[in-house]
């Protein structure tokens, strides 16, 4: 008799033990999903400075990140934070050194400009005693009783007046017109750097390094705020075969002709690159898979419908070309690794089965 009372006992402590344990994992989730936004968060936050590592700053983040897991060891998490403190700390006290830096060099600016107007409203005071000047030789011929020669003396003034005024226009507008074309040269200059710097020359299209950052930071943002995104990797099919049969230099602008079509195709914040040779990877932000891989199947089909003149003096002679695609859908838990693979499957799929078509992850 006594045995059975002790078992449903035993039973009960175990399910409740269970249950606990449960609630507890659910916690540890909870906290490592809301350690890593706050990591997420502190990345963001850190200012792209070169001079100061940021680079090395966010790769610290990262590794503490890393051995955010729900399996990790309470000391493993602690000793990776112990181990990485100073240097975010370090980095922390570098990034408010600079921006007191920059501050005082913009103090320095402001300063400069400031004493650039002065000098400039020294020679509106130079205008301002001719002026005055004249005045008082007008007040003079007040004086004059002679009505001819009040008027010859007022003709005289008014026409230097007139000169004063526009030699003053001159130079003003003259100055204006000089500062606005640096400022306008300079702007560009930037512009131009900063584009030359992420896009393929050949093609205008974002180059691979670009690719690497944009997509990275695609898949650390998905971490903290899930939105749709879906990944198209294109290969041009048989390009070896354009390239030997038309020259390297016809291959060259099939692939700039490629690049316009899908800059035309796709919207203006969708982000296309060239992810090597004959190979270009577009990123579709907000677009869910089923959307997605209905836009790649249509593109096959643009593509395939055009043809292109080769040399403007044989109108007979046209060229067609096209794209096999894999499509996939940023997942959860996806990394930029397993993210890019699956449209690569994707990809491998679309070319085995006869090329010029477009095949979702869940096909391959
Ligand atoms: P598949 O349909 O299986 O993709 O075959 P493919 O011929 O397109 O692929 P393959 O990898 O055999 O050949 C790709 C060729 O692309 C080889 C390489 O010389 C050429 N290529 C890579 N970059 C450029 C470039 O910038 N300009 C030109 N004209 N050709 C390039
Ligand atoms: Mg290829
Ligand atoms: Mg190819």
């Amino acid at each position: 008799m006594g045995l059975f009372k002790r078992k449903p006992k035993t039973e009960m402590t175990i399910e409740v033990l269970q249950q606990v344990l449960e609630e507890c994992r659910g916690r540890v989730a909870s906290l490592v999903h809301v350690a890593r936004s706050l990591l997420f968060f502190l990345k963001e936050f850190s200012l792209d400075i070169v001079e100061i590592d940021a680079e090395g700053y966010k790769k610290t983040i990262d590794a503490i990140a890393a051995n955010l897991r729900e399996d990790a060891s309470e000391k493993d998490i602690l000793r990776s934070l112990e181990e990485n403190k100073l240097s975010i700390v370090s980095y922390i006290d570098r990034e408010k050194a600079y921006l007191l830096e920059k501050e005082k060099e913009l103090k320095n600016i402001i300063e400069l400009l400031r004493s650039a107007l002065t000098d400039f409203m020294g020679e509106t005071q130079t205008f301002n005693s001719k002026i005055y000047e004249q005045n008082v030789r007008m007040e003079a011929i007040t004086q004059l009783d002679d009505l001819r020669k009040i008027k010859e003396s007022l003709r005289a003034e008014v026409s230097q007046m007139k000169r004063i005024i526009q030699e003053k226009q001159q130079k003003d507008s003259k100055r204006i017109e000089t500062l606005s074309k640096e400022v306008v040269s300079l702007k560009s200059n930037l512009e131009e750097v900063q584009a030359a710097a992420s896009s393929d020359a050949l093609t205008g299209a974002y180059n691979r390094m670009a690719f690497d950052t944009k997509i990275q930071w695609c898949v650390e943002r998905n971490a903290v705020i899930r939105e749709p995104l879906s990944l198209l990797m294109c290969d041009i099919d048989d390009f070896k075969k354009i390239n030997d049969t038309y020259g390297h230099i016809t291959g060259d602008r099939v692939l700039k002709g490629f690049v316009l079509e899908c800059k035309g195709f796709f919207r203006s914040d969708d982000f296309i690159a060239r992810y090597g040779g004959e190979e270009f990877a577009i990123l579709l932000p907000g677009m869910p898979l089923k959307k997605a891989i209905k836009r790649a199947k249509e593109l096959c089909v643009a593509l395939a419908a055009k043809q292109y003149l080769i040399d403007a003096n044989r109108p007979d002679q046209k060229l067609q070309f096209t794209v096999s695609i894999g499509v996939s859908e940023l997942r959860k838990d996806d990394t930029v690794d397993s993210f890019i693979g699956r449209a690569d499957q994707a990809l491998y799929r679309a070319k085995h089965s006869g090329k010029n078509q477009a095949v979702s992850e869940k096909e391959s």
